[in-house]
């Protein structure tokens, strides 16, 4: 049967990458983006790539009537949903700080997407997952919300500071634990992944790695065999710890 995922935040840059890459492999794509005009933008672009079961969701994770709307819009169209990828996020800082300078109107705002949109994206889909015989979901997390490498001072992780983002992806981190271990005994697999500096709009094009690239870690978590982990986090070269 064919598999059907949701990319959440999949209009640009890695979120694209994983739909692109979960449609090749032959799902079909629920392309999720909070503007229709640049979610349309998108499924066409995607069409053009080959890539042809592909359907437009409306969704700003951020509004929870938006992501209420979505889940009853999949349910009655598809009845089912086998993968999710929480993969919207936003970073509004623009540069790392010392954490005493930071705005709490960032922090607050970078929670609402970050942590409570992947929660509440996750509520609302978990039911239509359990009518999966192998549902996946992957939080897009980031090496900066690791703990065990901010704890070692010599390293990127402890000195790049953005207290509002590098924490809501610690929260996405513990998230995916919670999730995983509430359904570890059935078939559905909780996992993060971090995709690395990537060359998107998040990083202004920054990165060096493309969002193709940074997709196949997302990707291969979301096509784990029934034997796969669950409750773990990844990046593409393996485990990160938490
Ligand atoms: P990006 O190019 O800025 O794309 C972010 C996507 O999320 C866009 O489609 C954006 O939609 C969407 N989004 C933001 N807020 C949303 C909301 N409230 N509801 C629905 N969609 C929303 O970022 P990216 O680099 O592809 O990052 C994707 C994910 O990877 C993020 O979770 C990010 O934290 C994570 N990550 C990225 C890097 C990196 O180096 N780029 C590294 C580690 C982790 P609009 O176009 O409408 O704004």
């Amino acid at each position: 049967m064919k598999r059907i995922a949701l990319v959440t935040g999949a209009n640009k840059g890695i979120g694209f990458a994983v739909a692109q890459g979960l449609g090749e492999l032959g799902h079909t794509v629920l392309l999720g983006a909070r503007d229709v005009g640049r979610g349309e933008q998108a499924r066409n672009a995607l069409r053009d790539t080959g890539v042809d079961d592909v359907h437009l969701v409306a969704i700003d994770v951020a509004d929870d009537a938006s992501v209420a709307d979505a889940a009853h819009r999949i349910d009655l169209e598809f009845g089912r949903l086998d993968t999710l990828v929480n993969n919207a996020g936003v970073k509004l800082e623009f540069h790392p700080a010392p954490p005493s300078q930071a705005s709490m109107e960032e922090v607050r705002a970078t929670y609402a997407t970050n942590v409570f949109g992947t929660m509440s994206v996750t509520l609302a889909m978990l039911p239509l997952l359990r009518r999966s015989e192998a549902g996946r979901i992957v939080n897009l997390s980031s090496g900066l919300g690791s703990l065990g490498l901010a704890a070692d001072t010599s390293t990127v992780y402890a000195t790049k500071c953005m207290l509002g983002y590098n924490t809501s992806k610690t929260a996405i981190n513990a998230v995916t634990l919670q999730f995983a271990n509430e359904l570890r005994a059935g078939p559905i697999k909780v996992n993060a992944a971090d995709p690395g500096y990537t060359n998107t709009d998040m990083t202004h094009r920054d990165g060096a790695r493309t969002a193709s690239q940074a997709a196949r870690v997302a990707i291969r978590l979301a096509t784990l065999p029934d034997d796969g982990p669950t409750g773990a986090f990844f990046d593409n070269a393996g485990p990160l710890p938490w």
